[in-house]
């Protein structure tokens, strides 16, 4: 075996800290300032320490604070996602079920059920690359993340929440506390499509995400949010194709030239997955299914 590659796969050495509150993280965070990293499921932050793209001397350990573990719903304020709930608690949940059907679509394509057990909505959305499975349906949703540290708590959109590959607005001792959902009201219907090169454990080569509000006779459009996942630095939303249906009477001819739209919009790149021109032809194949699968269920209810 080449001896270089077996020293690069172990963990490099590391102090494991196991907070049991919220502020005790904090204040680990701003003692070992620039040292230390949250860690939750570990699913993407081991791969990248063994890889030694990154080599902590401290980690901080979420999964053990009581007060991050949680799913609750409120009729006026909607679900509210602790930042230490697993992917599949998520996926879980009748309540996600019931009333968020496009991110329990979005957290059964990730990863497979072991990783499942162990990662987190806020780690995916931390992690921040590009093809995120849990972004564009959160931004389709209006979700917020609850942002603490050492200021003022704060609340930001998760679509506001990205800078770049790798980089979000959270400051150095900031953590993500929780994912908030806007409580779902009648008349949006979703949907998330995502296309892999493999039908199982793969990143998405582009991901989608349509989200429709219709009127009562599940014709008009209303309001509409189109999300792209891994087209662009960041997942983004395909706003010209959105203002294509928005207020207008939906039928084939408008969902094909806001899918075409939406393409155009795309900002994808050539990489070992896909070249730019296949993963901008998908944007449109994906948003005109997501956008009839979404009528489909709004006419089906
Ligand atoms: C085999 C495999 C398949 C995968 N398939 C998919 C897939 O299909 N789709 C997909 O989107 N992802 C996939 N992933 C990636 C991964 O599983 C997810 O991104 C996961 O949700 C990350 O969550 P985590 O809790 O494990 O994060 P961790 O690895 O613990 O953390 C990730 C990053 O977020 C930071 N962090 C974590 N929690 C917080 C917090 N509360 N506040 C501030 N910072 C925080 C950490 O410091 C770290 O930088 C896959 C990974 C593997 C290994």
């Amino acid at each position: 075996m080449d001896k270089s590659l077996g020293r690069l796969r172990r963990l490099p050495e590391t102090e494991c800290l196991f907070p049991k509150t919220l502020g005790e993280a904090l204040s680990l965070l701003k003692k070992h300032n620039g040292a230390a990293r949250a860690i939750a499921g570990g699913t993407d932050l081991l791969p990248k320490m063994k890889r030694r793209e990154i080599a902590p001397n401290y980690l901080i350990d979420l999964k053990g604070i009581e007060g991050l573990h949680f799913l609750k719903y409120d009729k006026e304020k909607g679900l509210r996602i602790g930042a230490a709930t697993t992917l599949n608690e998520i996926l879980e949940s009748s309540v996600v079920r019931k009333r968020y059907p496009i991110l329990k679509e979005a957290v059964s394509r990730m990863a497979s059920a072991q990783i499942r057990n162990m990662g987190t909505i806020a780690g995916n959305l931390c992690n921040a690359v590009p093809s995120a499975d849990s972004a564009p349906p959160l931004i389709a949703l209006g979700a917020k993340l609850k942002l603490v540290g050492p200021k003022k708590a704060r609340t930001v959109l998760v679509e506001d929440f990205f800078k770049g590959p790798d980089k979000t607005v959270l400051g150095p001792a900031e953590l993500v506390a929780e994912i908030q959902i806007p409580p779902a009201r009648s008349g949006e219907f979703g949907t998330y499509l995502k296309h892999t090169l493999r039908r199982e454990m793969d990143l998405a080569v582009v991901g989608v995400a349509a989200y429709l509000c219709l009127d009562s006779k599940k014709n008009l459009c209303k309001d509409v949010k189109i999300v792209l996942g891994a087209v662009a630095p960041v997942p983004m939303r395909a706003k010209k194709g959105e203002e294509a249906l928005k207020g207008k009477p939906i039928n084939g001819d408008l969902i094909e030239s806001a899918a075409k739209m939406a393409s155009e919009e795309a900002k994808p790149i050539d990489d070992i997955r896909s070249s730019a021109e296949f993963r901008r032809e998908m944007v449109r194949v994906l948003t005109k299914r997501a956008i009839q699968q979404s009528l489909e269920r709004g006419k089906g209810v």
